[in-house]
């Protein structure tokens, strides 16, 4: 590759996110002429769900609070699927769906509950995980005509059992690791045999919730090569990228337009990396913490690359 790659990977975890943050990525997508990876969350926002973790797992109510969740995604998402109903989010609104492929970008599948699997993933069946991922299928079927070829694990979180489901759907590549290179991830003595291109950036999040203020540095960590030659997979959120920090959004596109970066979907990069003289490896992998983030994700067993750049 004669300039170095770099893939806009967003996640869109919730009811508002879809509906608010995701025709404001798409009108900055648009001015800027890149086109981005969208994975979409289908099923309910149980985002409200997450309180409950308070309870359950140290330092979320930490993050919750530095991060300024409150504000970041209103208090309607974080009620949401507790106090008050859960609502549908990518499958509520096909418009948007469609109009998102209609603009060029690519569309995967981010899960069926977000919620379900980031948090009670390692004790549901196979045959429950496989339902997960049918009904997210068939909502995307339905809306764009098609069966989805990418998915990309909500909290890069994933167990040996749902990546033998998903080998089982034939996909063209998933995101489910957080750095390393792509390759196909050994996990509790399963090789899986969908190719993984990993989440090689930080979050905005993350590195807020890390203490860095300053959104100039934050923006100079996401962009930070993490190894010489190796694209680049930057994570966005609607809600993040698409609401309060849109303004940062606007200076990272700014950044990669001055850059000798070329923005690439992880589609594009998956059908690079399938024709290249050399295929990639397997990567042993494990769940891991992440700094500035709660609960675990799957990450290379020597961590390399993780979060290189965050400055801890
Ligand atoms: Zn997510």
């Amino acid at each position: 590759m004669a300039t170095m790659a770099c893939c806009l990977k967003v996640d869109v975890d919730t009811h508002d996110g879809m509906r608010d943050g995701v025709p404001r990525l798409l009108e900055a997508f648009k001015a800027f002429g890149v086109r981005a990876t969208f994975f979409l969350a289908f099923g309910p926002d149980n985002a409200g769900k997450a309180i409950w973790n308070v309870f359950r797992q140290k330092g979320f109510l930490r993050k919750m609070l530095r991060t300024g969740a409150p504000k970041l995604y209103g208090w309607r998402t974080i009620l949401s699927g507790t106090l008050l109903p859960a609502r549908l989010i990518a499958a509520k609104f096909p418009n948007l769906v469609r109009r998102i492929a209609d603009e060029g970008h690519e569309v995967g599948v981010h899960a069926w509950d977000h919620r379900l699997w980031q948090d009670r993933l390692d004790r549901l069946t196979p045959g429950q995980i496989e339902e997960q991922f049918a009904r997210a299928f068939e909502a995307f079927e339905r809306i764009l005509g098609c069966r989805p070829h990418a998915v990309a694990a909500p909290a890069w979180y994933a167990t040996p059992a749902s990546l033998q489901v998903q080998d089982a759907l034939g996909l063209e590549y998933a995101s489910d690791i957080r750095g390393g290179p792509p390759g196909y991830p050994v996990l509790g003595g399963y090789r899986s045999t969908t190719l993984q291109i990993p989440t090689t950036q930080p979050c905005l999040e993350e590195l807020l919730a890390l203490g860095q203020r300053d959104l100039e540095d934050c923006g100079e960590a996401v962009l930070r090569p993490q190894a010489e030659s190796a694209p680049l997979v930057v994570p966005l959120h609607a809600e993040v990228e698409g609401g309060l920090y849109h303004p940062f959004l606007t200076r990272l596109l700014e950044r990669i337009r001055q850059s000798a970066l070329s923005v690439l979907t992880l589609r594009e990069l998956a059908a690079r990396l399938m024709s290249a003289a050399v295929a990639p490896s397997t990567l042993a992998v494990r769940l891991q913490p992440v700094p500035g983030r709660a609960g675990l994700v799957l990450a290379p067993e020597h961590g390399a690359g993780i979060c290189r750049g965050v400055g801890v």
